[in-house]
């Protein structure tokens, strides 16, 4: 049995005085989470903060992205061993944010998912289809290419210590949310292309569903049988709903 994952994505938001009041919220209703490890994924100058605040705490945290990069001249980047040392559980790597807006290859983001690993820190992929590549049924072929890029680099083992997010890029910030059905049918393509490689690991092997999940839709998607929980944008920056959105997984 897989353990359920809730993960939070606060994106570019928050203040020290929004951060602090949000957990103080979150951590009030943890003791109704019976099932769900629940994370939340902050902006890098608000990591120390978050670990202070988390310190004893059931929840966990982690980082929106990470540089492929150890160390060196590469102005403006957070490197894993510098989460590391704030004790970062997990990076979120290859966002459809990353991967839009700031160009982040394949490539790019199989580096990043292995220089998070080397340092010990869970990267949660994240992959998914834009709007044109599902009307074109493409869907598949995308989710493939960005998953067999992480497979050809990292291995398959690797994701023995990972989690993937399928996150439609149409739902994401939209409103618009996958259908139930919809996501499941990728949740288990992803699971079974892993399964080519080896039926364990892609038993094994955590996949949340991203996109517009709010307190009214996450308990039928955790409903389904691949969903193992759900990466978290806006309605993450509400105690109240994302505390729905972490019971909805008990
Ligand atoms: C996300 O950015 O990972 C996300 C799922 O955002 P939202 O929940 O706001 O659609």
């Amino acid at each position: 049995m897989r353990q359920r994952f809730v993960a939070g994505n606060w994106k570019l938001n928050g203040t020290r005085q929004s951060i602090s009041t949000l957990l103080q919220g979150i951590l009030s209703g943890m003791q109704d989470v019976k099932n769900a490890e629940v994370a939340v994924c902050a902006p890098y100058i608000y990591i120390p903060l978050v670990a202070e605040s988390l310190k004893n705490s059931a929840i966990v945290y982690g980082a929106q992205n990470v540089s492929e990069y150890e160390s060196g001249a590469y102005t403006g980047e957070i490197s894993a061993p510098m989460l590391k040392e704030f004790d970062c559980k997990y990076a979120i790597v290859g966002h459809s944010e990353r991967r839009s807006i700031y160009n982040e290859t394949d490539q790019q983001v199989a580096a990043k998912f292995v220089a998070a690993q080397n340092f010990g820190i869970r990267p949660i992929l994240c992959v998914g289809e834009r709007l044109e590549e599902r009307e074109s049924n493409d869907t598949e072929n995308v989710v493939a290419r960005q998953l067999d890029a992480v497979i050809a680099k990292a291995g398959i083992e690797s994701f023995r210590e990972a989690v993937i997010a399928y996150e439609p890029v149409w739902a994401i910030g939209t409103g618009k949310t996958a259908s139930p059905e919809q996501a499941q049918e990728v949740h288990a393509f992803i699971r079974q292309r892993l399964a080519r490689k080896n039926p364990e690991v892609a038993n094994l092997v955590q996949i949340l569903y991203g996109g517009s999940v709010k307190p009214d839709n996450a308990r039928s998607l955790f409903a389904q049988a691949d969903i193992d929980g759900g990466l978290i944008g806006g309605a993450s920056l509400d105690a109240s709903g994302f505390l729905s959105i972490c019971c909805a997984a008990n």
